[in-house]
């Protein structure tokens, strides 16, 4: 018998994960198998032209696992999903990441459709271009169109590439939630210190941005926040992505912008070992993805054209690898840490089906050029047909 090697077997324990999750999806939310292409033209017969259409975009926090999730055990933990979300959607089971588990390059290799190879560690723009300066560019579009919400310091580089034909003055304008309210409270950090915790990975480079004008600038000539205002909704939240979609809902009310990303990082707080804050983190995830269809459903500018992207980055690592230490890291590169899962909802979007076919996480930037029509040459990634 021939041994298998390694890729081999990579590829088919994700097979085996994605076949296992649409199980788990079929029993629990009547999803029914959607294999086969519909054929193309579905945003299309939607009656929506591209020049009209918006798209949300959700990193779903820093990994999280299946069996805190989808499995039958998890399901308890994602109520939002389940019963709201995942049946007005197309699920695909089965997105796989081989790039570099780092939360910071593999949230720019999803943005760029290319597996980064930046140091995950530094403040360092994707290389090539991001779906942000082609989106600008190709359809000329104001700064005010794209925008980032991102969770730390080390993500204000991730709007924008090093790319000699895009790069400076074409990419998304980043807010940085914390980054705002650390210039709102003037440093005095001691009432706000449960949204402020960053990066859970140590170490990590953060950045200790310039000045706080541009901020406090953003604050009220942007969102049209005061100081006083802010910081009294601040206090009302629980949690640093609590504060992002707080500043995404307001970003979606004051400029509307036709691309939005928000990178969630709650969930990332399993490094610190605690099972309990790691679930925690995964529920109010599941929590807020809802708060922002919710926003997209009832905000004018949004309802009824915009579709919605929720991914995760990665996954963590599964329990009996001898390499890891379960939930709490993602180190070994195993397959349960490389296959992710994709939700994808909103007009002309097939509603209740799972897709089993193995997409990667570079098809992300081809497909939404193919659904807004700007061309993403250098992404590497294709473009899933079954969202077109
Ligand atoms: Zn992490």
């Amino acid at each position: 018998m021939v041994p298998l090697n390694q890729s081999s077997v990579a590829q088919k324990l994700a097979g085996r994960l994605a076949l296992t999750r649409r199980d788990f999806l079929r029993d629990a939310a009547g999803l029914a198998l959607g294999g086969a292409l519909v054929g193309s033209g579905v945003l299309a017969r939607a009656g929506i032209a591209p020049r009209n259409r918006k798209v949300v975009v959700i990193t779903f926090g820093g990994g999280a696992r299946d069996q805190e999730t989808f499995a039958p055990q998890g399901q308890g933990n994602i109520p939002h999903l389940m019963n709201e979300l995942i049946p007005q959607s197309s699920f695909f089971t089965q997105v796989v990441n081989r790039g570099i588990l780092g939360h910071y390059v593999a949230t720019a290799s999803l943005a760029t459709g290319v597996y980064e190879t930046i140091n995950n560690f530094a403040s360092l723009p994707p290389e090539h271009p991001t779906v942000f300066e082609y989106f600008r560019k190709d359809r000329k579009r104001p700064a005010s169109d794209a925008w980032v919400v991102a969770p730390s310091n080390g993500f204000n580089r991730i709007g924008e590439s090093s790319h000699r034909s895009y790069g400076p003055g074409l990419g998304a304008r980043v807010i940085l939630p914390k980054h705002l309210l650390t210039a709102a409270t003037s440093g005095r950090r001691d009432d706000y210190q449960h949204l402020l915790r960053d990066n859970y990975e140590a170490p990590f480079y953060a950045p200790e941005l310039a000045g706080s004008e541009f901020e406090l600038q953003q604050l009220e000539m942007i969102l049209k926040l005061s100081v006083d205002d802010f910081k009294a909704h601040a206090q009302t939240l629980s949690s640093p992505d609590e504060l992002s979609v707080y500043i995404a809902h307001r970003l979606m009310q004051q400029v509307a912008p036709s691309l939005l990303w928000i990178t969630m990082h709650d969930i990332d707080i399993a490094h610190a070992g605690a099972y309990s804050l790691y679930v925690d983190g995964i529920r109010r995830t599941d929590r807020l993805c809802s708060d922002l269809w919710k926003a997209i459903e009832s905000e004018p500018e949004y309802a009824g054209k915009t579709t919605l992207f929720i991914l995760p980055d990665f996954g963590r690592d599964s329990d009996d690898d001898a390499g890891g230490n379960g939930f709490q890291h993602h180190r070994t590169g195993d397959a349960l840490s490389r296959t992710t899962w994709m939700l994808v909802a909103g007009p002309g979007i097939r509603q209740g089906v799972a897709l089993d076919r193995p997409t990667e996480s570079t098809d992300l930037v081809p497909t939404l050029g193919a659904m807004l029509g700007f061309s993403t040459s250098l992404a590497q990634g294709k473009p899933i047909e079954e969202l077109l």
